[in-house]
């Protein structure tokens, strides 16, 4: 058997990262990954999908050019999809490479890790144990229990498209969904949301989410909330899906499906059965990511950790890495991890929403900004959205920021660095803001 002092199953951004920062630290680290190095973020997520959310851009301004000047085009961008996908593709691989540099001093096992005891990991007919085993599998697309579910792309499959349908329905209006519906839109494919909530985002601040709700189908993207998907049938050339809307059964017929209802967890095979515990799918841990056994199980000289998706804690890349970091000993606030959308326009938020803190009984102030009213926002041509900052009226403190907008994923970022270091909100006033900048939105939310 083989021995080291950290190992990790799963090369996504909770593995690999938590790979290379214990290999920093000189530990010795095996890393054990059965498909591409980099996870669902960089191979099938975060990564693929920002540079289709570029490509998605550059089309839009190619569409606007003469609004700012720029002319002797006819305003209508010809999407090369190939060329699109292609651009995509290499962005990926040259991320990948740079990840294999990162891990040069981590042992790599490729194939399956599958555990034989609470502590016994086998991969590729050897056997490896650790003083620390941490569980970083991630999580695949779920689908819908419902008839003709298989007709749907997922997410993954999304992306591996040869060409563009004529008409895409999105079956959830969540971050994948909505991801999807911009860029698809900017490339010129007639776009259906179907959310079963009364509003788009669910979690996101039902104000923001309204917010670009309304920029999306000023956009051109049919959203239809309160709709309970029910079957999908093939109906040539195309796919009819059923729904259920406010009592009534409708129909939308399109050329393809996109399946985006969450994601479910990746368990490591023989974890359960060596007497992890499960909570709603998931793999039970502690605050400290140290995974939860059943009563009786055997005793194991390995401290176990799982970390990112596969906990369901927060269903994020850097939330995974951050937990990551905390097993091996780094203070980090879980507890205040901001989220980004990459639609156009983007929106984020950290924190606390304006209803979970009224549902709390917190004695709240809300302040908002416009782009409209933003120097920047007005010369980019990109006023669409809003800034909205909720604080504590008691002690001050900043509990939830919430961006609509250009940029909206780079800006939260101030409002989360002010929640972290416990700083009262009007720190955000008092620090001086270059002008003109797009952050400058963040402190008009005061005045
Ligand atoms: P999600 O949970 O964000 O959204 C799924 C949506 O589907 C929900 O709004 C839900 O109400 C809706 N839905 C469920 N059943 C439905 C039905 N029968 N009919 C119509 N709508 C239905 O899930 P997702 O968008 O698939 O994303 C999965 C995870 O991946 C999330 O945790 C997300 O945070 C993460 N993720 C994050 C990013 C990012 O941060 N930019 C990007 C991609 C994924």
């Amino acid at each position: 058997m083989k021995s080291s002092d950290l190992l990790i199953i799963g090369a996504g951004p909770g593995g690999y990262e938590t790979a290379v920062h214990g290999a920093a630290r000189g530990l010795s680290v095996t890393l054990i990954e059965k498909g591409e190095l980099g996870g669902t973020c960089l191979n099938r997520g975060c990564i693929p999908t920002k540079a289709l959310c570029r490509s998605a851009e550059v089309a839009l301004t190619v569409a606007e050019a003469s609004e700012f000047g720029i002319v002797n085009t006819d305003n209508t961008p010809q999407v090369d999809f190939e060329a699109v996908m292609a651009r995509k593709d290499k962005v990926v691989s040259e991320l990948r490479e740079g990840v294999a540099t990162l891990l040069s001093g981590v042992s790599i096992i490729r194939g399956e890790g599958r555990f034989i005891s609470p502590c016994e990991v086998e991969a590729g007919g050897e056997t490896y144990t650790a003083g620390r085993i941490i569980i970083a599998t991630g999580s695949a697309p779920s689908a819908l229990g419902i008839p003709g579910s298989e007709l749907a792309m997922t997410s993954d499959e999304i992306l591996s498209l040869d060409k563009l349908p004529h008409s895409l329905a999105i079956i959830g209006g969540g971050v994948i969904g909505l991801e999807f519906a911009s860029v698809m839109s900017a490339f010129g494919v007639d776009v259906t949301v179907l959310e079963y909530c009364k509003e788009i985002l669910p979690p996101f601040d039902a104000e923001v989410a309204k917010r670009l709700r309304m920029s999306l189908k000023k956009r051109g993207i049919s959203i239809i909330t309160d709709a309970l998907v029910t079957s999908i049938e093939r109906n040539e050339p195309g796919l009819t899906v059923s729904y259920e809307s406010k009592g009534k059964e409708k129909q939308t017929t399109v050329e393809s499906v996109l399946m985006a209802v969450g994601r479910r967890p990746v368990i490591p095979k023989g974890l359960v059965e060596a007497g992890a515990i499960l909570d709603r799918g998931f793999l039970k841990v502690d605050d400290s990511m140290r995974l939860q056994w059943n009563e009786g199980t055997a005793p194991c000289s390995s401290e176990v950790y799982a970390i990112g998706d596969v906990n369901g804690k927060c269903m994020l890349a850097h939330a995974a890495t951050a937990q990551g970091e905390t097993v091996l000993g780094e203070d980090r606030n879980l507890d205040i991890i901001p989220s980004a959308v990459f639609t156009v326009p983007e929106c984020a938020m950290v924190g606390l929403t304006e209803n979970q803190c009224l549902a709390l009984g917190l004695n709240i102030k809300t302040g908002r900004s416009t782009f409209r009213a933003n120097g920047k926002a007005v010369a980019m041509g990109e006023t669409d959205g809003m800034v909205k900052i909720i604080s504590d009226t008691d002690s001050g403190l900043l509990l939830g920021c919430h961006i609509c907008g250009p940029h909206a994923a780079d800006l939260v970022a101030e409002a989360a660095s002010v929640m972290t270091a416990g700083l009262p909100a009007s720190s955000i006033r008092k620090a001086i803001h270059a002008h003109p900048t797009l952050s400058e939105a963040l402190i008009a939310a005061f005045s």
